[in-house]
C-alpha cells in the first residue's frame, strides 16, 4: 500500500504598517504600481535596511500562538538567488536562526508538528504586458513582511492538509498576525508530497521517506486539496511502473485540474546562504515575554462554546470559523440566559442559525451582516418557538420576514397571521369540516388504517395556513373519529 506523506510551508503576509526592511507602507495587491517604493526595497546600492520591529512581534505571536519555542536570539541570512523581481540578487530571510522553533497544532485527534516559522521579505512582483510583450516590475510588494511557517511531514491527507490551513487562517486572524486572505495573496501555500510503501499493518517498507514533491504557490484552500490529491494519483501511477517518482518542484494548472514540472529541487547549498552583515542579531527574550498574553484562540472558543453555551462540536466549529457569526451567536445565547424556562436554548438556537437561518441568507445571497435581524429579536424568535406560540414552517417565514424588515418578531407574528391559532372553537370546526368532505379517508381510518390520521392533521394544518397546533390538532381528530 502506498501511503501519502504531506508537508506545507505557508507564507503569510504579516499586518504591519510598513515594510520589515523600510519606511514604505505595506500596501495591498490594487495600489497604483510603484507608488510604494523606497531605495532599500528597490535594492539602490548603498541603501540599508532596519528590521521593523512590528514585524518581530507579529511573527513571535504566531509561532507562541502554534506552541513555538521562542529562542533567545535569531538572525537573518541572505538567501542568494537571481530572478528579475529580486534586484539585489538576494532575498534577506532567516537559515538556521529562525525566530519560532518546534510548535504544534492538533487537527482533530492528530498532531501536525511545526518545525520552524521564519521572517523574510516578500519579492517585487513581474508583470507580462501581452500588449507590448514586455515584462515590467512592480515593486510595492517588495519587503512587505512574510512570514514562512514550515510544518514537519505529517500529514496523511489533502484533507488535513486543507483543514490545517483553515485553523492556521482562523489562528491568525484571532491573533491579528495578518488577513491571512489566500485568494490576495496574504496567505500562500507550497505543499510537499511523497509516497511511502507500508505492509497492511501499516508498517513501513524500507528505510526513510521518499523524494518529495513541491507543488509551488497554490492560492486557495480548494486548490491545496485538489492539487495533492492529483499529485497523490500522478505519484501512484510512477510506482505502478516500478520506478520512484524523483524530487521535483511542480506547477499547479487550476484550469487543467493537473500540476506540471517546473524545474528538478534545488538545495539549501544552491543559495550560499551567509548571515546578513547589514543587520545586527536579534535579541527575543523581551518581545516573547511582552507578546505571551495572547487573545482566545479558535480552538479555546470552541471549547468555551461548548462548554459555556452547550452547542455541539459541530456548531461551534461553525460559529467559530467566522467573526460575525461567534459574535452573534455569543449576543443571542446571552440574550436567551434571561429565560431560564427553555430547556435546551444550545440546541434550539444551533439549530436555528447554523441551519434554518444560514439557509435562508444563502437563498437571499446576504451575509450575516447584510441581515436586518438583532441578536434581541433572534432571540425573541426563538422564544416564540420554544413557547409553542408558532410553528416551525411559519416561524421560517417570519424569520424571512424578520430578515428583510428587521421588525421584532411579535409585531410581525401578529401583522401576518403567522401565530398557531390556540382558539379551541375554531379547530373543532375546522376538524367536523375536514372529516364531513371526506368520507373515504373517515372509512379507511374505521376500518384500521390509522396512518390517515396524519392526513387529517395534515388537512387542518392546510386549512388553517399552518396556524393550528399539530398535537391538538391530531388530538381532535382522534376525538372526532372516535379512535
Ligand atoms: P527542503 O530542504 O527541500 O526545503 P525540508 O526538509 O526543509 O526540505 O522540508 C520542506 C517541506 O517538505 C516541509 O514542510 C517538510 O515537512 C516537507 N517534506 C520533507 N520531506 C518530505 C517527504 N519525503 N515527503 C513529503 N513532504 C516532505
Ligand atoms: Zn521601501
Ligand atoms: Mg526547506
Amino acid at each position: 500500500m502506498l501511503l501519502p506523506i504531506i508537508g506545507l510551508e505557508i507564507h503569510v503576509r504579516l499586518k504591519t504598517k510598513s515594510k520589515i526592511f523600510c519606511a514604505c507602507p505595506n500596501v495591498p495587491e490594487d495600489t497604483p504600481i510603484n507608488t510604494a517604493i523606497c531605495p532599500v526595497c528597490t535594492g539602490q546600492p548603498g541603501a540599508l535596511p532596519a528590521v521593523n520591529d512590528q514585524a518581530i512581534r507579529l511573527g513571535v505571536r504566531t509561532g507562541l500562538a502554534l506552541g513555538c519555542t521562542i529562542p533567545n536570539t535569531a538572525h537573518f541570512d541572505r538567501k542568494n538567488y537571481f530572478y528579475p523581481d529580486l534586484p539585489k540578487g538576494y532575498q534577506i530571510s532567516q537559515y538556521d536562526f529562525p525566530i519560532c522553533i518546534n510548535g504544534m497544532m492538533m487537527i482533530e485527534d492528530r498532531r501536525i508538528g511545526i518545525t520552524r516559522a521564519h521572517l523574510e521579505e516578500d519579492a517585487a512582483k513581474n508583470i507580462h504586458d501581452g500588449g507590448s510583450g514586455k515584462t515590467l516590475v512592480d515593486f510595492n510588494r517588495a519587503g512587505n513582511p512574510l512570514l514562512e511557517i514550515v510544518t514537519e511531514p505529517d500529514f496523511r491527507s489533502p484533507a488535513e492538509a486543507k483543514l490545517f490551513l483553515q485553523e492556521l487562517q482562523a489562528i491568525l486572524r484571532a491573533i491579528g498576525a495578518s488577513d491571512a486572505d489566500m485568494e490576495k495573496g496574504y496567505m500562500r501555500c507550497d505543499a510537499n508530497v511523497s509516497l511511502l510503501e507500508i505492509d497492511e499493518n501499516g508498517q513501513r517498507l524500507g528505510s526513510g521517506l521518499n523524494p518529495k514533491i513541491e507543488i509551488k504557490n497554490l492560492n486557495s484552500f480548494r486548490a491545496v486539496e485538489r492539487a495533492l490529491m492529483y499529485e497523490i494519483e500522478r505519484q501512484r501511477g510512477v510506482y505502478e511502473k516500478g520506478e520512484i517518482p524523483q524530487g521535483a518542484t511542480r506547477g499547479w494548472d487550476e484550469n487543467k485540474g493537473e500540476t506540471f514540472e517546473q524545474r528538478l529541487k534545488e538545495t539549501s547549498a544552491d543559495y550560499r546562504y551567509f548571515p546578513e552583515p547589514d543587520l545586527p542579531p536579534l535579541d527575543l527574550t523581551s518581545i516573547r515575554e511582552e507578546e505571551k498574553d495572547l487573545p482566545e484562540l479558535p480552538s479555546e472558543k470552541r471549547f468555551r462554546f461548548m462548554d459555556e453555551y452547550g452547542f455541539s462540536a459541530e456548531d461551534a466549529k461553525f460559529f467559530v470559523s467566522d467573526e460575525a457569526w461567534s459574535a452573534f451567536a455569543e449576543q443571542v445565547m446571552s440574550e436567551l440566559k434571561e429565560w431560564k424556562e427553555m430547556k435546551h436554548p444550545a440546541k434550539l438556537a444551533g439549530g436555528w442559525m447554523t441551519s434554518k437561518y444560514t439557509g435562508l441568507l444563502a437563498q437571499k445571497h446576504l451575509s450575516l451582516s447584510d441581515s436586518k435581524i438583532t441578536p434581541e429579536n433572534f432571540a425573541e424568535l426563538l422564544k416564540l418557538i420554544d413557547d409553542g406560540l408558532i410553528n416551525s414552517a411559519n416561524a421560517q417565514k417570519l424569520l424571512a420576514l424578520m430578515i428583510d424588515t428587521g421588525s421584532d418578531p411579535s409585531h410581525l407574528l401578529e401583522e401576518h397571521h403567522l401565530g398557531q391559532n390556540e382558539d379551541p372553537e375554531v379547530l373543532t370546526k375546522t376538524v367536523a369540516m375536514i372529516i364531513q368532505q371526506n368520507e373515504d379517508q373517515v372509512k379507511q381510518v374505521k376500518a384500521g388504517k390509522l396512518g390517515v390520521i396524519k392526513w387529517f392533521v395534515g388537512g387542518v394544518m392546510k386549512a388553517t395556513e399552518g396556524r393550528a397546533n399539530p398535537e391538538k390538532a391530531e388530538a381532535e381528530v382522534r376525538k372526532q373519529l372516535g379512535v
